[in-house]
This record gives structure tokens, C-alpha cells and sequence, in this order.
């Protein structure tokens, strides 16, 4: 399935609700329907990506625009210790094929994951 045809697209052209903490040109950041932790955002391009796998050099500058927009939301929700998860294809636990970091904090979290 091409990356503009997953529920996040649908997100990104105002089709279905979200819950917007942050956006700008480059990004959209909005939590997570199924909260793993009292916090979990996700933070997606709006330029459709799959995955990092899928990712170019000449995303470097979009990918680094992610994550400080991870820090600049993990900051907004008063977290001062806090997860960044990109998961990339189905078997580790990928299921929306548009690029997304997860920003999980608000409890205590174990390593490794499983
Ligand atoms: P992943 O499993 O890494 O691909 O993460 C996809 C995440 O998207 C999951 O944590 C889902 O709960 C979340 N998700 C799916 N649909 C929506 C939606 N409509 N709004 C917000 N989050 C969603």
C-alpha cells in the first residue's frame, strides 16, 4: 500500500479527526488513539515516507525536523525523561505505513522492549 493511502494521510488532509499537539509545515504531531503511557504522541511528515528503510539522504533534514519536534512536544507535555519508538515493518510492530516517531513518557518505562 503507497504511503498516501494509510490512515495518516487521511489525518493529514483533515478526512478523520485527530488530537493535534503541534504542527507546521513539515509536521504533523497528534496523540495516540491507543495510549501506551499517559503520553504518546505521534509525530509523522506530512510528505508521505514508509519507514526509515524507505527514507533518502535528501530526508536528512526532514528526519532531523521529527525528532526535535519530538523533544519540542516531550517539552510542551512536561515530560523530562521520555521514549522515542520508530518502528520499521510489520514484524517490529509497524502498522501504519506512513513514517511516525512515537513519543511515549509519563510512567515508568522497561528496556529492552519486548
Ligand atoms: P506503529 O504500530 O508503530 O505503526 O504505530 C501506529 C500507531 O498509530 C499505533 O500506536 C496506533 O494506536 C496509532 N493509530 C492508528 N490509527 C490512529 C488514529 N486514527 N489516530 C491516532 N493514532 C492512531
Amino acid at each position: 500500500m503507497p504511503a498516501d493511502e494509510t490512515i495518516f494521510s487521511r489525518i493529514l488532509r483533515g478526512e478523520i479527526p485527530c488530537d493535534e499537539v503541534y504542527g507546521d509545515e513539515r509536521c504533523l504531531a497528534f496523540r495516540d488513539i491507543q495510549p501506551q503511557a499517559p503520553v504518546h504522541v505521534l509525530v509523522i511528515p506530512r510528505r508521505p515516507i514508509v519507514n526509515l528503510n524507505e527514507a533518502e539522504d535528501a530526508d536528512a533534514p526532514l528526519l532531523g525536523h521529527l525528532l526535535l519536534v519530538a523533544a519540542r512536544v516531550a517539552r510542551q507535555e512536561g515530560l523530562t525523561a521520555w521514549r522515542t519508538v520508530i518502528n520499521n515493518g510489520a514484524e517490529a510492530g509497524q502498522s501504519v505505513f506512513h513514517l511516525h516517531v512515537h513519543v511515549i513518557g509519563g510512567r515508568s518505562l522497561a528496556w529492552p522492549p519486548g
